[in-house]
């Protein structure tokens, strides 16, 4: 089995140093698995980490070569689809700010509390660290929706969504692992959830723990925990729900892509 995001993730010291280039350790690791990133640009890699490295080399000669040709195809199909459009008309309407550096428009996006500078063509943090092109792909499908409502305050179902029945596989994945990282560990979950800037509601009735997370201005998510109960022999429980307009800014791929981002990053804070 191919190593992931999360395996690795879980070797590294998970610092957020910095020294690798990458903003926190979760991005390292994912540039390393998904883009084929050096492991030694780590200075700090633990003997667990090392142990994996070879391995983890020959799964990148494997099949990373035209994974990376088909993202940069898709990032140059975006870049191609944002080019034309108005940065500053649109900047308000998915709830991101408008300047220019050197004559060149770019708008200023929160994502996961961390603030990206979309230009045209690069997408970056401000120091100048250019993000990874996952991330990129989903915030210029993201700007190219230029939606313009604010989000409704009701909450759907990802299996609502026209057309995600073939993807609704994938959710539910994505729920199981997160429900059986934190199964037993209710509080870890919560602390994860504060330091990803969640916001704790009453929304449903019956969910031990209720959190709304603002990945995207306009896109909140709510996760919903149950705890399991050993004693009914009931396992612990997550579901997402999204906004009802939540598909006038993202297609159901970014979306996931979404979702999976938030619970690589619970399970890693
Ligand atoms: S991967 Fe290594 S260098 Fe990069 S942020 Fe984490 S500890 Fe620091």
């Amino acid at each position: 089995m191919p190593r992931t995001v999360m395996e690795l993730l879980k070797t590294l010291p998970r610092t957020n140093c910095g020294a690798c280039g990458q903003a926190t350790c979760l991005a390292f690791a994912t540039q390393v698995i998904k883009e084929g990133e050096d492991m030694s640009r780590c200075p700090y890699l633990t003997e667990a980490a090392l142990a994996l490295a070879g391995e983890i080399k020959a799964q990148q000669a494997k099949g990373l070569g035209r994974r990376r040709e088909s993202i940069a195809i898709a990032l140059e199909a975006l870049q191609e689809k944002v080019a034309p459009l108005d940065l500053a008309d649109l900047a308000e309407g998915v709830g991101a700010s408008y300047g220019e550096m050197d004559g060149c428009p770019y708008v200023d996006l929160d994502y996961f509390g961390h603030r990206l500078r979309v230009f045209k063509d690069k997408v970056c943090y401000p120091e100048g660290v250019e993000a990874n092109p996952w991330d990129a792909i989903l915030l210029y499908n993201y700007l190219a929706s230029q939606g313009k409502t604010g989000p409704t305050g009701t909450w759907i179902t990802f299996q609502s969504l026209p057309n995600s029945v073939s993807k609704t596989k994938t959710l539910k994945r994505l729920e199981k692992e997160l429900a059986a990282h934190f199964a037993g560990k209710q509080r870890d979950l919560e602390r994860a959830a504060a330091r990803l800037g969640g916001q704790p509601v009453k929304v449903a009735e019956d969910a031990d723990l209720q959190v709304i997370f603002r990945p995207l201005p306009k896109v909140p998510v709510l996760l919903l925990f149950w705890e399991a109960d050993t004693e009914e022999d009931f396992p612990a429980q997550v579901h997402f729900l999204f906004d009802g307009k939540v598909s006038e800014f993202l297609d159901l791929e970014s979306l996931l892509f979404l979702v999976e981002q938030l619970a690589d990053r619970l399970m890693a804070a």
